[in-house]
């Protein structure tokens, strides 16, 4: 049986090609950008390179789009949908690690674990002081949670045994979340008010582009502290600056941002009460391995025109 051709944004990681197992003829993303006179079947996404209809228009051949890693909002999934081409995610086996790392964030940004790091590390410390470095406490404080699915479920586990009371805002009540989690439904509004961390898990969409501007940070706590696991674009990044600089908000704690990365020389990056990280949510080696599996397992189930593991709906 002749090699499927598939277009890929690479590099890709070593597991993913281990999986491959020399059953696919690997081609550059500059096919997805160019077109080609030979057929292509499939495309996989492995980084976040923006996939629409246009590009889909010039590989008629393709019957799959798998992508490694649950967000899809660098795929115009309407556009593949309109013709015809399922597109592959990897939700569920991510969860935990992409909420450990936002505990990890929350916890690093409320006890300024990097400042200290830094200052461990220096030659200013030369002797312990009691009154340096105090940060906000994190046991016993109140979470709000925007967007109570896989990834804010398991957020709000974790903060129930910080003895955090958890409150949460979706655009549906989750009556199972409520029961089993104890976590209380509260208008977006009342969130933003209450909340000394609030914790950002919404998918990036038309309606999630911007939902935390100057208006909402406005609404929260000078105490509170930002944490963003979702996608950057979710939080005004100009906004985010301004609130960090005036320390209308306490810190932040961001895994994404807008653009990604910042540049190198955005004020952002030179702020004490910012905790960042280059997009780690799921960057275990265990989870990474799950996702590797998964949508190449995707991936070979749309070139044989069979249903996928999971596919995003539209
Ligand atoms: P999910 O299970 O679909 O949960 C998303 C939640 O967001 C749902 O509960 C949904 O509830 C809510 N939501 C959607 N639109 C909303 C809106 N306009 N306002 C308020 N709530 C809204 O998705 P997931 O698997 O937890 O993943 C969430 C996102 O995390 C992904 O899309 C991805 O972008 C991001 N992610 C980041 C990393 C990382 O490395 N940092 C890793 C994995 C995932 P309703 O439908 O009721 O509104």
């Amino acid at each position: 049986m002749s090699k499927a051709r598939v277009v890929a944004d690479g590099p890709l990681g070593q597991t993913v090609l281990d999986l491959f197992d020399d059953r696919v003829k690997v081609l550059p993303w500059s096919v997805a950008i160019n077109g080609s006179n030979e057929t292509v079947d499939g495309i996989y996404t492995y980084g976040h390179p923006h996939l629409n209809g246009e590009m889909l228009d010039r590989l008629p051949g393709v019957k799959v789009i798998s992508n490694y890693g649950v967000g899809v909002d660098h795929i115009h999934v309407r556009d593949a949908a309109a013709r015809g081409i399922p597109v592959g995610n990897t939700p569920g086996i991510l969860d935990g690690a992409t909420a450990d790392m936002g505990f990890t964030l929350l916890l690093a940004t409320a006890r300024r674990l990097i400042e200290g790091d830094h200052y461990a590390r220096s030659d200013e410390f030369t002797t312990y002081d009691p009154g340096y470095m105090l940060g906000r406490e994190v046991h016993g404080s109140t979470i709000g949670i925007v967007g109570m699915g896989r990834i804010g479920e398991q957020i709000a586990k974790r903060a129930s045994g910080f003895d955090m009371q958890v409150l949460y805002h979706n655009r549906h009540r989750k009556p199972t979340a409520e029961k089993s989690l104890g976590a209380r439904y509260v208008s977006f509004d009342a969130l933003l008010r209450a909340s000394d961390y609030v914790v950002l898990t919404v998918p990036l969409t038309d309606e999630t582009r911007g939902l935390i501007g100057a208006n909402e940070f406005a609404k929260m706590k000078p105490t509170s502290i930002l944490i963003n696991i979702a996608r950057g674009p979710v939080v005004d990044t100009v906004a985010l600056t301004e609130a960090l600089q005036t320390r209308q908000i306490y810190a932040a704690g961001l895994d994404v941002t807008d653009p990604e990365p910042l540049p190198r020389n955005h004020p952002l990056l030179t702020m004490p009460n910012l905790t960042i990280a280059p997009h780690l949510g799921s960057a275990t080696e265990q989870t990474r391995r799950k996702m590797a599996e998964i949508s190449v397992e995707n991936l070979f189930r749309g070139l044989r025109g069979e249903a996928l593991l999971h596919q995003v709906n539209i």
